[in-house]
């Protein structure tokens, strides 16, 4: 909930403050008026209450679910989501109106995280995708999608780590874990000289 709309960059920082109030579904199922104003004290957290309701309404509607289906993964499994393009759409429908700031973009990327066939079709991957001649605009994230599964299949690799090529890519700064130095496809001054796909780019700087 808290990706929605805000930049990947601002919730990592903020990440860890948020793991620590929203770990655990039945706690905060239960949580009150009182340890919502505790939370908006934090100068830790990011202080959005609209946000943070959500969260807590999300985890009564995960709880309703498991008590309904059994577990989170039987309801996933309910709607076969893998098997057609037709199921994992109405999946992806399901969770949207299920849950509050589930937008597009961000329910794709929860089912990108559950191991779902799909990327999350995010302003990075959008932007090099165009840059590409991939997808006509930036907001066309079904395409985007689809674009990605057939890297996937194309590669065999799994759509996550074309995922994660792609934004690393794409994104400025430093990864010390991928012992990344920077993006080369960035949204301002993109570095084309060092750019290993540069062939198949219709991008004019
Ligand atoms: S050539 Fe430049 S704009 Fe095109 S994909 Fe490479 S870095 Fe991006």
């Amino acid at each position: 909930m808290f990706y929605s709309g805000f930049k990947a960059s601002t919730v990592e920082k903020k990440k860890a403050t948020i793991k620590n109030y929203f770990s655990n579904f039945e706690e905060v199922s239960s949580y009150d008026s009182t340890k919502i104003d505790e939370i908006m004290k934090d100068p830790y957290m990011i202080r959005n209450k609209n946000k943070i309701k959500a969260c807590i309404n999300n985890a009564i509607v995960f709880k309703e679910i498991i008590g309904e289906y059994g577990s989170f993964k039987d309801y996933i499994d309910y709607f076969n989501p893998s098997e057609s393009l037709e199921n994992l759409l109405l999946f992806k429908e399901e969770i949207q109106y299920k849950f509050n700031y589930f937008g597009g973009i961000t329910s794709y990327h929860f089912m990108t995280d559950i191991g779902l066939p799909v990327l999350k079709p995010d302003r990075v991957i959008a932007r090099i995708f165009k840059r590409l001649g991939l997808i006509e605009d930036e907001n066309q994230i079904l395409k985007t999608v689809l674009q990605g599964q057939k890297f996937s299949n194309a590669t065999g690799l799994p759509i996550r780590y074309i995922d994660i090529c792609f934004v690393k890519y794409g994104q400025s700064g430093e990864d010390i874990e991928l012992g990344l130095d920077d993006g080369i496809c960035l949204e301002r001054n993109p570095k084309c000289d060092e750019c290993g796909i540069k062939k198949y780019c219709s991008f004019q700087r």
